[in-house]
């Protein structure tokens, strides 16, 4: 067994390190508050050709590999959870074109995203359709040559900075699995309103686009229709595990930040760190975050080794990584005391940015769910 990066998987690692501590961490705070896509930080990301991680190599990118992918998500989310979700969401709001896309449809969307020139977003959870995404109420009714589509979306990051959405919609009423189909919707096109935001906890760009008659060219729809669930998953598939990578760099930074604190914290005549107390919950952070690194590596590994299915594993290391990521974070807060509920503290901002984590992309109980599915199964 060889569980080390390759040798361009580490200089890719040491490059974005050294790029989110020189660039990104002096203007995070600023950044990850905006709640907007960050220009400064998109273009960090395009001139470092990070983008390029997100595109096949027909259309201006490096190819799409899930290591790779975890190794930038989790240097970028240890310093900036807006740098993280500005970087892949070009993977997220795309990958539906790479995998359905007419060669057509790619030359004109895939480099642009690849040069950070166009924002992409990924418009599948409604109102009433999020873990029970067949559930969605946006229809897309064909009208001679175009298509028609009325609804709405909510929590669609980046939406009202994006300029190519991949937005999915219903093409059969009587449901099922061949229901939903995609297509690409520019700003701009009549009846498309992507202007409404949505305020979180944690500052996120996002919001909810909305759809009034709004027209579309054939050209518009990915694949065949009722190929739409089959796009959808197929994308999350492929980047559900670098969740668990975003979830590492926070907890990473978390537990750096608690180590750092309990060395230099002087009470009873001696500092937070010689207390058994503090250093079990040491140990037990940094077992946990080895041991959600190594589920997400390997999830990303097989997944790159081209294993039929990583549906298991990668749910696997979405689950661990994502709560082992909260309870690191909230033992992190509690190390700090009162300081590190000072707003604007690097921890602070960590405990609210971490929270999203468990319920984007698959909630903690889908991906059980999923697993249980899965063992079943096999
Ligand atoms: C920061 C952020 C960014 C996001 N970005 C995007 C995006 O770019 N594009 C996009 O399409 N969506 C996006 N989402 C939406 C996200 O994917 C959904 O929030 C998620 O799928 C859960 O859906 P929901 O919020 O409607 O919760 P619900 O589906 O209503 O779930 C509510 C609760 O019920 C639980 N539950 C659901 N089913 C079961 C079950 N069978 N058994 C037991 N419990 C169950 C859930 O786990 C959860 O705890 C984003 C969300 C957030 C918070």
């Amino acid at each position: 067994m060889d569980f080390s990066f390759t040798p361009l998987e580490q200089e890719l690692q040491k490059r974005v390190r050294r790029l989110a501590e020189e660039q990104i961490a002096p203007i995070a705070a600023e950044a990850d508050e905006s709640g907007r896509v960050h220009r400064g930080l998109m273009s960090i990301l395009a001139r470092a050709g990070l983008l390029r991680y997100c595109v096949p190599q027909e259309y201006g990118g490096y190819g799409v590999k899930v290591v790779r992918l975890c190794i930038i998500r989790e240097e970028l989310a240890r310093v900036s959870a807006q740098a993280d979700t500005n970087f892949i969401m070009q993977g997220l709001g795309s990958y539906p074109i790479t995998l359905g896309g007419t060669p057509e449809q790619k030359a004109r969307y895939l480099p642009p995203v690849a040069r950070g020139e166009a924002i992409a977003a990924f418009a599948l959870t409604e109102p009433g359709g999020g873990s029970d995404v067949l559930n969605m109420q946006t229809t897309a009714v064909r009208q001679g040559d175009d298509w028609v589509l009325n609804g709405a979306k909510k929590f669609i990051s980046q939406a009202g900075d994006a300029n190519t959405y991949v937005v999915f919609a219903k093409t059969d009423p009587a449901g099922g699995s061949r229901s939903l189909s995609a297509f690409v919707v520019e700003p701009g096109t009549p009846g498309f309103d992507d202007s409404r935001r949505q305020d979180l906890m944690a500052p996120h760009p996002i919001g909810e686009p909305r759809f009034d008659n709004c027209r579309l060219p054939a050209g518009a729809l990915l694949g065949q229709p009722g190929q739409g669930l089959r796009l959808a998953l197929g994308t999350l598939d492929t980047f559900r595990t670098t969740v668990g990578a975003a979830a590492v760099g926070m907890a990473q930074a978390a537990y750096e930040a608690a180590l750092s604190y309990a060395k230099e914290r002087k009470m009873f005549g001696q500092t937070l760190a010689d207390f058994q107390a503090t250093q079990f919950k040491l140990a037990d952070m940094a077992v946990s975050l080895d041991a959600a690194r190594l589920l997400t590596y390997r999830a990303a590994w097989l997944k790159d080794s081209g294993k039929e299915s990583v549906i298991k594993e990668a749910s696997f290391a979405k689950l661990f990584a994502t709560e082992a990521a909260s309870r690191i974070v909230n033992e992190s807060l509690q190390i700090h005391g009162g300081v590190g509920l000072e707003k604007g503290h690097p921890v602070e901002r960590l405990y609210r940015e971490v929270r999203a984590l468990t319920i984007y992309e698959g909630t903690s109980e889908i991906q059980r769910q999923t697993i249980a599915r899965q063992l079943l199964r096999e």
